[in-house]
């Protein structure tokens, strides 16, 4: 007997009757999904405008690359990220597969024509058969990592625990069902291709190498009408499955299939480092009146679609969750608990069904009791999300840097801020620092004419840029002007800058604060008014680059400055020291010979890129670095940023900088733990004394060792 040819059909035993059942519950499934999915869009429509779709060829492409590698979920969680990977390479091939299978079927046969036959069903079987085992072991890995490694980050008890209040049992159910269901669809599968291929053997299907295996054991118990009544049932149990899967989609975590490929098409990278400016009211406008501008967001409909999305986006990971330095002190803040709420709120206030959710019982401070008017029109920056939680924010952008799919959790807070700030709802050190800001341009309450007065201790005189033009025009910055502690540092910048030839002047009592933390505390018109002032002075000096000690400044003065008109060239005086190393102008000569470990600040390795010139510096002048376990753009935050340095800190219940230094004296050998940001240097020194560990460890600023190493002057 000729052997037959390699294909398959479709509804093998199926009555007319059977098919128009299965195409009525598609046509069904397919409705609930779209339905949902139209709620959801819906929901965005009613978020405030914002344009992410320029350069829209490139975005698309980059999302693309990101998902099809899955960089961003491998990064950190080589498990995770595998199980993730192959369950997503499984996926697309499997449903690839089966479009080829629907579109043979359902339109090409109306034309005669069929795809799946001959080599190209026998490699279709195998490509199949292949990804669907890989499909199935990423989901089995995925379901031991929940069920068994006990990771923190997908712990869902709250910081902020809320005596039992909140009940979040459905999003581990939500989980759970994701992974199960999936696996059942794969296992389903692979079932109706055994007693498919069981009840004839041909040869061509030893190319399906595990249907094949699971048509040998079931041609070996059952017979052949067991076989065609297994394969009947299997089938229906596998598209009723399907069907459930695709109708779930958009009330679900399955909805991130969606939700994050759009948000990794219109995340912006920048955002963080460069902040929004405040956004326009939204009341419809008079004709020919142009939209004021408001403080921050008060109600949900004022996030922006983008941000709605970005609710939506979130799968629950933890990864900002472990990552965050609030969460770590012990305050209400996680960042996965405030887009979380972000998004139940939304979903509740915009009338967006979800399935699986947290609940907030009755008497928790969750406002699900409190109705809005339907419009969601209730303070979400003070009703849904604390004050509290919103002050505890370092800025540190830990979030969004491990947040495997764009979502901007730095903006949003900010823009929350930004309202508190508006209603004074804030606590009073940090008033009284903004008021400072406000009277003398420095946080310290110290007249701008003192502002230079540290330099009364160097053997020759700082040149005023606005009167004498210079290479380089340092800013200085409030901490290293006025923090007795970093005057010294300051000197010793100076000092080096002179003995390697440096062009260099300052602003004087024409510099103030340069408004980087200010703008992460939400008072935006101060920032404008000090970059107003600073502007200002700077249009009075003649000089080519920009040089700051300050990681804080430098991203202000770099990423936001330009915004308002005023572009230069900034850099971290890491930088500059690596060049003059480079040009001889800083021979070595006493190598450091100590162990040491480094601290990189959040606003120069996270915002800025920058972990190479300080250990190429380290590195020269003969420095051992051992490094801590969180480095370079995985660093820890200080505790300082966002204005932190001026609140009231004493909800953290252990203070971050405490657990860096802690950190630090785990490793080895460590003698010194070195800072190249002036606020750095003010907590670690605090914190080694908090701790009492002055004899194990010291903290020096790495312009200190260069000094040691290279200067006969200091
Ligand atoms: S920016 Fe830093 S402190 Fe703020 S939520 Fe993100 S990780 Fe936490
Ligand atoms: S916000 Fe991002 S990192 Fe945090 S839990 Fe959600 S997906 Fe994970």
């Amino acid at each position: 007997m000729p052997e037959a040819t390699p294909t398959r059909e479709i509804f093998l035993h199926f009555s007319t009757w059977m098919e128009v059942v299965f195409y009525v519950v598609s046509a069904v499934a397919t409705g609930i999904f779209l339905y949902g999915s139209y709620r959801r869009i819906q929901k965005y429509r009613r978020g405030r405008k914002e344009n992410r779709f320029d350069n829209l060829g490139g975005r698309i492409w980059r999302a693309l690359i990101t998902i099809a590698t899955n960089s961003t979920v491998r990064k950190g969680d080589r498990f995770g990220g595998l199980a993730h990977t192959i369950i997503l390479w499984g996926f697309v091939v499997l449903f690839i597969g089966t479009v080829l299978v629907a579109l043979d079927h359902d339109v090409l046969r109306f034309f005669s024509l069929k795809l799946l036959q001959g080599t190209f069903y026998l490699w279709f079987s195998l490509i199949l058969d292949i990804f669907g085992v890989l499909f199935i072991l990423g989901l089995i890995m995925m379901i031991v990592r929940r069920a068994f490694f006990k990771l923190p980050e997908l712990n869902y008890d709250r910081p902020d625990a809320q005596d039992g209040k909140v009940d979040r049992s459905g999003f581990v159910t939500d989980d759970m069902l994701f992974v199960w269901l999936l696996l059942l669809i794969a296992i389903s599968g692979y079932f109706i291709e055994g007693f498919r291929i069981a009840e004839t053997m041909p040869e061509f299907e030893r190319w399906s190498p595990v249907g094949w295996a699971l048509a040998s054991m079931s041609g070996s118990i059952l017979d052949v009408e067991g076989v065609v009544t297994a394969h009947v049932w299997s089938w229906w149990l596998h598209a009723l499955l399907v069907m459930f899967f695709i109708a779930y989609i958009p009330f679900s975590k399955m909805m991130h299939i969606f939700t994050d490929a759009a948000n990794l098409v219109f995340h912006d990278p920048d955002t963080g480092r460069r902040l929004p400016s405040l956004p326009l009211s939204s009341e419809p406008l008079e004709e020919g009146k142009k939209a004021s501008q408001v403080m921050g967001y008060t109600h949900i409909t004022d996030f922006t679609w983008k941000e709605l999305l970005d609710f939506d986006a979130c799968t629950k990971c933890g990864r900002c969750h472990v990552s965050c330095p609030a969460t770590a002190a012990g305050t209400t803040l996680s960042p996965r608990d405030l887009i979380l709420d972000l998004r139940t709120f939304a979903n509740e206030a915009l009338g967006t069904p979800e399935w699986l959710k947290q609940k907030f019982q009755t008497g928790s401070r969750w406002p699900v009791q409190n109705k809005t008017d339907g419009n969601g029109h209730i303070d979400v920056a003070d009703k849904v999300i604390r004050p509290e939680t919103l002050w505890s924010c370092t800025t540190c952008m830990a979030c969004m840097e491990t947040c495997p799919v764009g979502i901007e959790h730095l903006t949003s807070i900010v823009q929350m801020r930004r309202h508190l700030v508006d209603g004074g709802n804030f606590d009073e050190n940090l008033q009284n620092a903004l008021m400072s800001l406000g009277d003398y341009g420095n946080s310290f309450g110290e007249s701008p004419k003192k502002r230079s007065r540290w330099t009364k201790g160097l053997k020759f005189k700082l040149k005023d840029a606005r009167k004498e033009e210079v290479d380089l025009l340092w800013f200085v910055g409030d901490f290293a002007s006025y923090d007795p502690r970093i005057q010294a540092l300051s000197r010793i910048v100076a000092q080096i800058l002179h003995d390697a030839n440096v062009d260099f002047g300052i602003l004087h009592d024409g510099e103030r604060n340069a408004g980087n933390d200010v703008r992460r505390v939400g008072e935006e018109g101060l920032f404008e008014m000090l970059a107003e002032d600073n502007i200002k002075a700077l249009k009075k000096a003649k000089f080519k680059r920009i040089v700051t000690t300050d990681p804080h400044t430098l991203n202000t003065l770099r990423n936001e400055y330009p915004d308002l008109g005023a572009e230069y060239e900034v850099l971290h005086y890491t930088n500059l020291i690596t060049e003059l190393i480079q040009q001889g102008k800083l021979p070595v000569k006493t190598p450091q010979k100590r162990k040491v470990t480094f601290h990189d600040p959040c606003y120069l390795a996270r915002y800025n890129g920058e972990t190479e010139a300080p250990r190429e510096i380290m590195k020269a002048i003969g420095l051992e670095l051992l490094e801590m376990p969180r480095c370079g753009t995985n660093t820890f935050c200080c505790g300082a940023g966002g204005g932190r340095i001026w609140m009231d800190t004493s909800n953290e219940q252990k203070r971050t900088s405490e657990q860096r230094i802690e950190e630090a004296l785990d490793v080895p050998g460590v003698e010194v733990f070195v800072t190249v940001c002036p606020k750095d240097y003010a907590m670690y020194t605090d914190a080694v004394r908090a701790l009492g560990k002055e004899d194990k460890i010291v903290v020096k600023d790495l312009i200190e060792l260069v000094a040691e190493a290279t200067s006969d002057s200091i």
